[in-house]
């Protein structure tokens, strides 16, 4: 491994940069972090360190330029810069052109901005950040972590949509799956933690957050998964309908004279949890409101479980038997209700929950949530910043090893 050995993770939205700097092999970061309101009024940065103490300072110019500026001058007075190895950067689409994580070059940039076609809403504010970054620090290696890659081993029964194939030929219309690099960790963590056979095992992974997505991991390959071309396929999410038959969204576009962009909005922004509850796209607000009785909470909340536990029985037919059914993401960590309304609906896979167990696994923790003749039920902590920086330390050390300028380096 290279001597400086801490990478920093950018993770960079349009008006938003998220970073962390972790040292490598290492689950928490010494510096995380947030910048926001970039190019709005009152753009600011906050900075945690590794005790948890947080602090916020205004940025002088809202820039993503100023934001990583400030974030460099943090990090050269807590001596950080000259211990970083590389800088890996989130990238939200790489579309059928990138299978595994990549160091970034010119030829790279270009691959990532037409694929911006694919995702207008994320891969050009990705770019974002790494062309500021690159030319703020152009002696480092900086790599691509993609979350699509880990599903493009998905098969052509899987990711192929029943249109005409001319459209996925000439348009690359098909399901790409995301959350790529929580799922590739999660089911890692799995077969460590279990002590699973690397090259013969079942995972289903649940990861549940404001995003959510189901993955079904054979032999440490994604072979299916619930989100589609768009993150908007699947699973009921805070604010995404997830799975909606496509003849109900053009009678909504007529009824309401809609256009496909406005109802496209629509299923994207106010739909999943907040649409049908009418309160929140919150998990925990809805649990909530559901305890005190509110029904349009309650409904919420099914209507999310009864799609989580049909997309999990779905995804188990990829597979040819299933150790662990794994949960994940801020409401698979943390909620004990959904994990049992889940488990609850899937008892015809014999899927047993510990209730009492089930309870006490919460807010980081990790743990086994099953009865005993049940497959087994993990609770793990996902950590896509140490599955990026880990992705980032490899390339750029097979780069330092290297005696011309780098081209297309990969990692399996
Ligand atoms: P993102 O997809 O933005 O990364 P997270 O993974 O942080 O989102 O998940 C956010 C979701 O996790 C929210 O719906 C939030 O309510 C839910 N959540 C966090 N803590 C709890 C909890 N204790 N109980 C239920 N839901 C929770």
């Amino acid at each position: 491994m290279l001597s400086e050995s801490r990478v920093l993770v950018i993770n960079c939205g349009s008006s938003s940069l998220k970073f962390s700097v972790l040292p490598l092999g290492e689950d928490m970061p010494l510096l995380s972090g947030l910048a926001e309101r970039l190019g709005l009024d009152n753009a600011s940065i906050s900075f945690k360190n590794e005790s948890g103490e947080k602090r916020t300072a205004p940025l002088d110019e809202a820039t993503h330029e100023c934001a990583l500026e400030t974030l460099f001058s943090e990090m050269s007075s807590l001596c950080l810069m000259d211990s970083l190895c590389a800088i890996g950067h989130r990238v939200a689409h790489g579309g059928s052109e990138f299978r595994h994580s990549v160091l970034i070059t010119s030829e790279v940039i270009g691959k990532i901005r037409h694929l911006s076609e694919l995702a207008p809403l994320h891969n050009p504010a990705n770019l974002v950040g790494i062309e500021t970054a690159m030319s703020l620090l152009p002696d480092l290696p900086h790599i691509a972590v993609f979350d699509t890659a880990f599903h493009q081993t998905m098969p052509p029964e899987a990711y192929t949509y029943a249109i005409p194939l001319e459209y996925r030929d000439d348009y690359q219309i098909r399901r790409y799956g995301f959350h790529g690099t929580s799922h590739r960790y999660i089911a890692m963590e799995t077969v460590k933690e279990l002590g699973l056979d690397p090259d013969n095992h079942g995972i289903l992974v649940a990861h549940l957050g404001n995003g959510s997505s189901v993955c079904a991991v054979k032999n440490g390959k994604s072979v299916d998964t619930s989100m589609g071309m768009t993150p908007l396929e699947g699973l009921v999410m805070g604010t995404r309908c997830g799975d909606i038959d496509f003849g109900a969204a053009a009678y909504l576009a007529k009824c309401t004279n809609q256009s496909i962009e406005s109802i496209y909005q629509v299923m994207n922004s106010q739909s999943g949890l907040l649409g049908l509850s009418g309160i929140s796209s919150d998990c925990r607000t809805l649990q909530e409101a559901r305890q005190q009785g509110d029904d349009r909470a309650t409904l919420a909340i099914d209507v999310m479980v009864h799609r989580l536990a049909r997309h999990l029985g779905g995804h188990l037919a990829s597979l040819t038997h299933l150790d662990a059914l794994v949960f994940t993401g801020g409401i698979g960590e943390n909620s004990a209700l959904i994990r049992e309304l889940v488990i609850d609906n899937l008892a015809v896979f014999n899927l047993k929950i510990d209730k009492e167990k089930n309870q006490s696994v919460a807010g980081g923790k990790r743990g086994v949530i099953s009865e005993p003749d049940s497959p087994v039920i993990l609770v793990l902590p996902t950590n896509e910043e140490k599955m990026i920086a880990g992705d980032a330390a490899e390339i750029a050390e097979t780069v330092s090893r290297l005696p011309h300028s780098y081209e297309h380096h990969i990692i399996a």
